[in-house]
């Protein structure tokens, strides 16, 4: 399998080096030069293994020879160990996928510990260190400060927006030490975003530092969120009849997962419809209905792992749908909620449903329900029945405890790994200023 870079199609590279490499040299983004395929039979024998099985099947087309087998399947284990993607039947026909019960409760623990995994493999043979460059909206610190925490041979470096991100979340990724630095920046997500983007281009720091970045921008991240769409298709086999239609509604920010769903689909995977739900930074909503791409500036929301109005990998769905907007309005719609609406749906399901959802799955939970309505009006007389919805159930409700109704807090639980979470100490805040950031990267690593 090679990569291309979505700005040049015959820069070509192999999985090690595009997982090296985070962005292409000339800041596109790779992109698999072909999507292996399953037939439908293909897929239903696949399904029939385990959790971990399914997995390997998936990721080896996107890994070829470069991992040997053996290795990989240990990298999947450890990925994989003790986590469980249960779907959690809210009613009838409407599923709620939990993404959350992995180390630090969000979907992201799944590509952090799969890409250290790989990176531990491929840098094993090189001499000179590596540093993985991160921005956070809030989960991504988390998780990738967990996954590489004392992995030998990688520095992690992590930024995050100042008052942007949950006190859990500032909490866990100040947590552990060692490998894992932070930096504290007075800006929002995309400021954070930039400068990563920006340390890539810098050929002083690259060779220094031997940065690669642990966004959805990296494959290494992003593909491996394809296996819990297939774990939960293979929920749906088992207890449905074989000719429902799926819908799956993702609550969306950088659209790393719902593209991974879409890449998906185009495995072959049988998957009728995508909604990809935002909060009101909604440049994509917007993009779908008028045609016209036009990012604002980032808005602070209570799904603030979704605070970012210039998403990194809407190039990836363009690409896929060979830039045509009328194909993307067929694959997929999308639509955005605001913090008043969240809250009360959040509230809403608690009472009518016995569920507690976090602000993220609450927007999966209401873009789900707005293509529904919109569906059965368009059937009015033909009442579909065969439908069943899913949305991705992002984080776990307790990691945003400190913004949710008083007598909804009162009804979480939480985890314990939450609980054994001891903040060392909190960074010092860094101007977002890509000069300063330079230099305190060429100092400190
Ligand atoms: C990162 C994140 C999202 C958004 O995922 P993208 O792949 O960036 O679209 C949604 N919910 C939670 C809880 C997240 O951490």
């Amino acid at each position: 399998m090679l990569y291309h870079s979505l700005k040049n199609k015959n820069h070509l590279v192999t999985f090690d080096k595009a997982l090296l490499n985070g962005l292409a040299p000339d800041k596109g983004l790779y992109f698999p030069n072909k999507i292996p395929f399953f037939s439908k039979k293909k897929i239903n024998e696949i399904l029939k293994h385990d959790n971990y099985t399914i997995a390997f099947n998936i990721i080896k087309k996107y890994i070829g020879n470069v991992i040997p087998e053996k290795d990989l399947i240990s990298i999947i284990e450890k990925t994989l160990f003790n986590f469980k993607f249960p779907l959690h039947k809210i009613y009838n026909k409407l599923y709620s996928l939990e993404l959350f019960h992995g180390p630090t409760l969000a979907f992201k623990d799944v590509g952090a510990k799969f890409m250290s995994g790989c990176l531990e493999y491929i840098i094993k043979y090189k001499k000179k260190p590596i540093t993985v460059l991160v921005a956070t909206s809030g989960d991504t610190g988390a998780a990738v400060a967990k996954g590489f925490h004392n992995i030998k041979g990688i520095n992690v470096i992590i930024l995050y927006p100042h008052n942007m991100i949950s006190n859990i979340q500032e909490n866990q990724i100040n947590s552990l030490g060692d490998n894992i630095k932070v930096l504290k920046i007075k800006g929002n997500f995309d400021d954070c975003q930039n400068l990563v983007k920006k340390s890539f281009l810098d050929k002083e720091l690259i060779d220094k530092c031997s940065l690669t970045s642990a966004n959805s921008i990296n494959i290494a991240r992003w593909l491996p969120q394809t296996f819990y769409y297939f774990y939960a298709y293979k929920h749906i086999l088992q207890n449905n009849n074989n000719n429902v239609k799926i819908i799956f509604s993702v609550p969306s920010g950088n659209f790393g997962n719902v593209c991974a769903g879409l890449i998906s689909r185009e495995m072959g995977l049988p998957i009728n419809h995508f909604i990809a739900s935002t909060n009101v930074n909604n440049t994509i909503p917007r993009f779908i209905k008028t045609g016209k791409y036009d990012p604002k500036n980032t808005i602070a929301t209570l799904s603030n792992a979704m605070d970012i109005s210039n998403p990194s990998n809407f190039i990836r769905i363009m690409h896929l749908y060979k830039q045509s907007l009328s194909i993307i309005k067929n694959k997929m719609s999308s639509y955005y909620f605001n913090d008043e609406k969240t809250l009360k749906i959040i509230k809403d399901v608690k009472n009518k449903y016995n569920y507690i959802m976090d602000p993220h799955g609450a927007i999966g939970y209401l873009g789900l329900k707005k293509y529904i309505n919109y569906l059965e009006n368009k059937n009015k007389n033909n009442k579909i029945n065969n439908y069943l919805g899913i949305f991705l159930e992002t984080a776990h409700p307790a990691k945003f405890m400190d913004k949710m109704p008083k007598d909804i807090k009162n009804n979480i639980i939480k985890p314990i790994t939450l609980k054994n979470v001891k903040t060392k100490r909190l960074p010092t805040l860094i101007s977002n200023d890509f000069c300063v950031i330079k230099e305190w990267l060429l100092n400190n690593i």
